[in-house]
């Protein structure tokens, strides 16, 4: 088990990442869109908003921080910035209230990342007193880039082969500028389930991810999680009707240090908790959702405590963390909550996870 001989001081508590853009950054980047802003003003946007959020942030008592996202496009699409041969009309993902995101699609060879999430770093270190995390998109997520009628002159074995090296590439960066951890966005993990009940689809996008972490080194995987939830946007879900109990076998079997799961909008958490405690491995930890992201309901201090008590019930102490469910704003149009909203629920995760360590240390 982890941190055998260490006496626990704290239970370590980690944000999963995004947090909505102001108004004024939303126009910025609409404006510069069309024209009609430089890229400098645009960068100083970018600054401004980095650094009221990383200052709110810090606020909050998180021991970990991120930038909020606030200049990636998406979650998903930021190493497709600028690439050229990419066509609109790829994967379809509809959502439970009716909206729906569509990825692009490869329309040729070779297949290379435009952004490494590792460059965000720059910036949020101008301004961070705290260690920061860096999310970037999981490898699967970037393989339904791929037709599936295939690409003359650029057999899909290609594809794989450029992907794995980029994805790598993409971890590596955060590393290199001095990411705390780094996560994973593994969101499709559960809709892979819709898409394909067999589990073919997921086996395979596992498979895959395990392929990219192979090229990680153990105390690098130490620092590597993977995030899975339903799906977060305009306050709703895309796979929260598949049963998380298909889903966490499987995707423990990732050989990551560190695992991102929502747990706080679950209807049976104890179900899910008791098969993650089956599942986990003795090097691998887990960060359980203690904050609902898609409810605007600020939690108390006490609900936080509470759903911790719960996870600790079934969960070793020194494997178990907490984290909110998922961004508060994966994509970068998404202002369903406010930032108010997200930091007030972000310092309950902070408040709510302290106390129940309270307990169970002097329990
Ligand atoms: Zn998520």
């Amino acid at each position: 088990m982890k941190n055998l001989n260490k006496e626990l001081t704290s239970i370590p508590t980690e944000p999963v990442g995004s947090v909505p853009r102001s108004p004024e950054l939303q126009q910025a980047m609409a404006s510069h869109a069309q024209g009609d802003i430089t890229e400098d003003k645009l960068s100083a946007f970018f600054d401004a908003a980095v650094k009221d959020t990383i200052i709110q942030f810090e606020a909050t008592g998180s021991p970990i921080i991120s930038d909020g996202e606030q200049t990636k496009p998406s979650f998903a699409t930021y190493p497709l910035q600028g690439l050229e041969n990419l066509a609109g009309d790829g994967v379809v993902i509809p959502f439970e209230d009716g909206h729906s995101r569509q990825l692009p699609r490869l329309t040729k060879g070779p297949f290379n990342y435009s952004t490494y999430a590792g460059s965000y770093l720059t910036r949020a270190k101008k301004y961070a007193n705290k260690p920061i995390k860096q999310a970037v998109i999981s490898a699967s997520a970037m393989s339904l880039l791929y037709p599936q009628d295939g690409i003359d002159g650029y057999p899909q074995e290609q594809f794989m082969a450029d992907l794995i090296q980029h994805s790598v590439a993409d971890i590596r960066s955060c590393f290199e500028n001095g990411a705390h951890c780094v996560q994973v966005d593994f969101t499709e993990a559960r809709l892979a389930i819709k898409l394909d009940p067999t589990k073919g689809v997921l086996k395979q996008f596992i498979d895959l991810n395990n392929r990219v972490l192979a090229h990680f080194t153990e105390a690098e995987r130490q620092q590597i999680g993977f995030h899975t939830c339903p799906g977060g946007d305009h306050d709703s879900t895309h796979s929260a009707d598949i049963d998380y109990a298909e889903l966490i076998p499987l995707f423990l079997q990732l050989n990551a240090g560190n695992f991102y799961m929502q747990m706080a909008s679950e209807k049976d958490p104890e179900k899910s908790l008791k098969l993650i405690s089956e599942h986990l491995r003795p090097n691998q930890s887990v960060f359980i959702g203690v904050i609902d992201v898609i409810d605007e309901n600020v939690e108390s201090d006490e609900t936080v405590r509470d759903r911790v008590l719960t996870a600790a019930e079934f969960i070793p102490i020194n494997q178990l963390g907490t984290t909110d469910d998922c961004g508060f704003s994966p994509f970068g149009d998404d202002i369903a909550t406010s930032r108010t909203t997200a930091f007030a629920k972000i310092a309950a995760r902070i408040r709510g996870t302290q106390l129940a360590f309270d307990i169970i240390k002097n329990g």
